[in-house]
């Protein structure tokens, strides 16, 4: 049997494409991956999905967008893609041990935030450790912040929980940002922000309390380990898009995002779309995930 469409990845681009597929009669398949839900599985409280006026649980968003693509027949497997073949019509898309067969696919399988490895990292994630400051900074109002990393989204995360927490430092495991330099001076000149250089995160408490309260660095020069007093914790240290699957069957962009024609969802395959993060470097949000078409920075 060939699909008409195939989607891979079941964060809010993929369940917004099943959704709008499923309604056009054109029976879906979607490969949710084994863990499914994507990125915002990974959150707990979210205030700034629209339509939710007290805000909704990460993982509650998620299972209402899959019923919602259920409810029109979307069929789900809970298969992760291991390799694809876009060379040939119809399309082949293999998934566990089976291979489907697509006239298109659409690609929505995200990105994943870099995290700095730390079993408390994990523990305490959406406990006071987070991967997106819009998403969570509001949580944090007049507390004590810090971000993890130098490079731009550092310091664009700086700037925004600068605005709203008491005081925001950044950590960096060198003395040199490799921010732009327009971001740095803009950081640089922000009374609220400050830097610890050469320190990286030995660990973080308090898992218990499930909660973070403090935060110990390690001087990556002297070794020496220093506690600071710390509300919430930014991870900013880059964002993988999840595009190792599709290399050299479709093409990438040099940071390996999918590049689409500028406007649409269009990759360079004709017959395979891109939708969401794995498209975007820029916006990464759940809300412009499922409107997924082609932004450029200052746009709306
Ligand atoms: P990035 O440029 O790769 O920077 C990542 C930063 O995290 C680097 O400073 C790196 O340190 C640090 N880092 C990486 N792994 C680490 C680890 N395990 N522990 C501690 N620190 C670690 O990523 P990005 O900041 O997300 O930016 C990605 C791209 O998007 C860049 O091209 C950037 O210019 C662009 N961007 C632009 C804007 C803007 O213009 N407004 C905003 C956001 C992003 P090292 O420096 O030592 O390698």
């Amino acid at each position: 049997m060939v699909r008409k469409v195939t989607i891979i990845g079941s964060g809010p681009a993929g369940y917004t494409a099943a959704i709008y597929a499923s309604r056009a009669n054109l029976t879906p398949l979607l490969l949710t991956g084994v863990q499914s839900g994507g990125q915002l599985m990974l959150t707990t409280l979210v205030e700034n999905y629209p339509g939710f006026v007290d805000g909704v649980m990460g993982p509650e968003l998620m299972e209402a967008m899959r019923k919602q693509a259920e409810r029109f027949g979307a069929e789900m497997v809970a298969e992760d893609v291991t390799a694809v073949d876009f060379s040939r019509r119809p399309f082949v898309v293999r998934a566990g041990d089976v291979e489907y067969e697509s006239h298109t696919v659409i690609i929505a399988t995200g990105a994943s935030a870099k995290l700095l490895g730390l079993p408390a990292e994990a523990k305490l994630m959406g406990r006071g450790v987070s991967t997106c400051a819009t998403c969570d900074g509001f949580f944090f109002r007049d507390q004590n912040i810090m971000v993890v990393g130098g490079g731009d989204s550092a310091i664009e995360e700086a700037l925004y929980l600068a605005r709203l927490g008491r005081q925001v430092e950044v950590v960096h495991r060198r003395e040199e940002l490799r921010a732009s330099k327009i971001m740095q001076e803009r950081a640089r000149k922000n009374p609220k922000i400050s830097f610890i250089w050469n320190s990286v995160v030995h660990d973080l408490d308090d898992v218990e309390a499930a909660r973070v309260t403090a935060v110990r660095l390690r001087n990556t020069k002297t070794g020496e380990i220093t506690e600071r007093p710390v509300d919430g914790l930014f991870v900013a240290i880059g964002h993988e898009p999840n595009t190792t699957v599709f290399a050299g069957q479709i093409e990438l962009l040099p940071n390996g995002y999918v590049k689409v024609i500028p406007g649409t969802t269009q990759t360079s395959v004709t017959g395979v779309f891109a939708a969401g993060d794995v498209q975007d470097s820029v916006w990464r949000q759940a809300v412009t995930g499922g409107i997924s078409r082609r932004r450029t920075p200052g746009s709306v």
